[in-house]
């Protein structure tokens, strides 16, 4: 795809009426004084303030802002997916609405994409202006999700500020609540060169952060187990299944054999057999085979539902000659 512009600045909102004047001249200035050519694309995801009369008026004025409205609120990662695939510019930059992200960061964003040649580059808010409960629960998140992922260089997978290579937005797709992985989406799609660059962090000027509750750690976790699985085993479920199944059915039948002898050998010796269902044994042969059995059914089901899957031959092609 032939770009449009130079940048496509993706913006999700809800509820920032009072940030968007103030963000919104702060892009141009930055881009005006460096000569690029952009669009900068609002996504208002469901606002109940008059966040949306603001981007109206703006896009009225200026034909560089788009906006998209969301019916009502869906969340980050929706927003996120909307703004990518309405974005033209050969590099992308997603940045908060609520001003605690610099524009200011933009040209050294755009250098590291298209001259040190990264697919990805992470913003890292290494001093944040955060409460406590933000900032240390982030870091053990953090660490788990490099672990898992095996991006050993992000420090801050969850930074609002990013840059893509467009190719890097329209092969990726977020969904539910995966704004927080989107280096590891990124990654499992193919894009190796994922960078880092420290960014300038503010408190929140106006309103208040929508992301304050604790369950967003469970469904983090959750989320992040579902990644590294489909990463792993999301082709091929019969693998991991059949496995684990395969291991449950030679315990369960260890556990037969060793019942059958003793009940053999006690009646070869004339002595008065045990019952076979007073043996211990017994009962782990009766479990690990059903647990098998089902773990083997789960495994097929699984490979049935991939077989039938839209998506099971959407590989990223890159290039072809
Ligand atoms: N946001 C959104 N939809 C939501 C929640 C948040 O588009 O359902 C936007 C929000 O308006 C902001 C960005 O996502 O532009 C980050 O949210 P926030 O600043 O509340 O998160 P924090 O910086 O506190 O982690
Ligand atoms: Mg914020």
């Amino acid at each position: 795809m032939e770009a449009k512009y130079n940048i496509s600045v993706v913006v999700p909102l809800y509820n920032e009426a009072e940030s968007l004047p103030e963000l919104y001249d702060w892009i141009v200035r930055v881009m005006q004084a460096h000569g690029f050519t952009y669009e900068i694309i609002f996504v208002n995801d469901g606002s109940t303030d008059a966040s949306w009369q603001v981007i109206e008026g703006l896009a009225k004025k200026d034909a560089c802002v788009h906006g998209i409205k969301f019916r009502r609120n869906y969340g980050k990662s929706p927003a996120l997916f909307c703004g990518f695939r309405a974005a033209q510019g050969s590099v992308v930059i997603t940045m908060d609405a609520d001003l605690q992200d610099s524009p200011d960061e933009i040209p050294e964003l755009y250098r590291m994409i298209t001259e040190e040649g990264y697919d990805l580059v992470s913003g890292y808010k290494q001093k944040r202006y955060d409460p406590l409960s933000k900032t240390i629960p982030t870091k053990l998140f953090n660490a788990t999700a490099r672990r898992v992922s095996g991006i050993k260089n992000l420090h801050d997978f969850n930074c609002g500020l990013k840059a893509y290579r467009i190719d890097v937005v329209k092969n990726i797709e977020v969904y539910g609540e995966m704004h927080r992985y989107i280096p590891y989406l990124a990654k499992n799609a193919g894009f190796a060169k994922i960078g880092e660059k420290v960014v300038h962090h503010q408190a929140r000027k106006f309103g208040k952060t929508k992301f304050g509750g604790l369950n967003r750690f469970v469904n983090g976790y959750l989320d992040l187990l579902s990644l590294w699985f489909m990463d792993s085993f999301g082709l091929k479920p019969m693998h991991v299944f059949g496995f684990l199944g395969s291991i449950m059915f030679f315990l369960g039948f260890v556990a037969v054999v060793v019942v059958g002898a003793i009940k053999l050998v006690a009646l070869s010796n004339g002595t008065p057999a045990p019952l076979v269902t007073s043996s211990p044994y017994f009962y782990i042969a009766l479990t690990t085979m059903i647990l098998g059995t089902q773990l083997f059914v789960a495994g097929f089901l699984g490979e049935l539902i991939s077989r039938n899957a839209e998506g099971r031959n959407d590989y990223k092609i890159e290039k072809e000659v």
